[in-house]
């Protein structure tokens, strides 16, 4: 995980194993692997692992028939997608234009050529690169409604659609509201970076979150703590997914200008915020614009943004 919840604080093995008054589940969807703790019956968190499971089903680029896989093989055609969908692509249209192309979800045919997901460690081919670059311009997405009010999107044949920026987001904020709408007061999700805090801890104090050093070990070693309380705190980072090879690290933030992961120096940016679906986006959006550039879109966005160099140093936007 690069967030890690500090478990010791809230309880890692869910109801049964100890007195805990906390429930955890965790699952595997969206690439990655998920916890969510919550002082509720464990019944309530099955519940939202099965909505985990639903926006899945509905976002994934590889799930056949979900609405990223309708458009990205509608060959040009308009696709009515769910209003989740329509949302998140609204969303994604706002981030790309305020960050001047930073952030764009059409790097779908870039981002598949490096096949970080299965493990490859092949370096696609300039031209294959290039090619896929020429498909990704974000402006020619079409957004629109049918009569009945439907969200419709249209994608020009040859682009190729990835949400992986920002759908995390969006469902983390989904399964928090499911939970709320519950009753539940105290809960931490944990979605592969994406952490979300329903309330702070039952003693009143906040949760603690830290922050993955990303030379340190996975899950273990966190280079800053920082107190969250109803709000949400997304890492992007280059040791997540990808693969060294001769001394370079090669990772999954893509420069949508030229489809190869963004090397400027960053290991790592963290966004504290309200909204977790914007916090994806807009982290990845920092990461590939730096802290320098991205100040301007931080505050425009009214998040908090932490920078983490490969140095060691670090940039804060409070
Ligand atoms: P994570 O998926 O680990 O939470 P991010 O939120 O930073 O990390 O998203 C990275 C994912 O977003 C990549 O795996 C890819 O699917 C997609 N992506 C890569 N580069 C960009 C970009 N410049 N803009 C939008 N999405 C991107
Ligand atoms: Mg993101």
């Amino acid at each position: 995980m690069k967030v890690i919840s500090l478990e010791n604080d809230v309880c890692a093995g869910g109801v049964s194993s100890n007195a805990s008054p906390f429930s955890t589940v965790r699952c595997f969807q969206f690439d990655t692997f998920n916890t969510i703790t919550a002082l509720c019956d464990h019944g309530i968190l099955e519940k939202a692992t099965d909505l985990c499971r639903d926006y899945n089903d509905l976002l994934s680029k590889t799930v056949e028939g979900s609405d990223v896989w309708n458009i990205n093989h509608a060959k040009g055609a308009p696709v009515a997608v769910s209003s989740d969908t329509f949302r998140i692509l609204c969303a994604a249209e706002r981030v790309n234009k305020a960050s001047g192309g930073a952030f764009n979800i059409a790097v779908g045919a870039a981002s598949a050529l490096w096949h970080f997901t299965d493990g490859s460690t092949i370096i696609p081919d300039d031209e294959d690169l290039a090619a896929a670059i020429d498909e990704s311009d974000a402006s020619s997405i079409v957004l629109g409604e049918d009569e009945d009010g439907q969200g419709v999107v249209t994608v020009p044949d040859g682009m190729q659609i990835d949400l992986g920026g920002i759908a995390k987001g969006y469902i983390a904020d989904r399964v928090a509201d499911y939970l709320r709408g519950e009753g539940v007061e105290h809960a931490l999700l944990n979605f592969g970076g994406n952490v979300v805090a329903i309330g702070g801890k039952p003693d009143g104090t906040p949760w603690s979150i830290g922050l993955q050093n990303p030379e340190g070990e996975k899950g273990a070693d966190c280079w800053a703590v920082l107190n969250c309380e109803d709000a949400t705190i997304v890492t992007s980072g280059v040791y997540e997914r990808g693969f060294d090879k001769d001394g370079i690290r090669y990772h999954h933030i893509l420069d949508p200008r030229n489809g190869y992961p963004v090397r400027n120096g960053l290991s790592a940016v963290t966004v504290y915020a309200h909204d977790s679906m914007l916090a994806d986006a807009l982290a990845t959006a920092l990461f590939v614009m730096g802290p320098e550039t991205g100040f301007a879109l931080a505050q425009e966005f009214d998040v908090s943004a932490v920078f983490l160099r490969d140095n060691h140093e670090v940039v804060y936007h409070p």
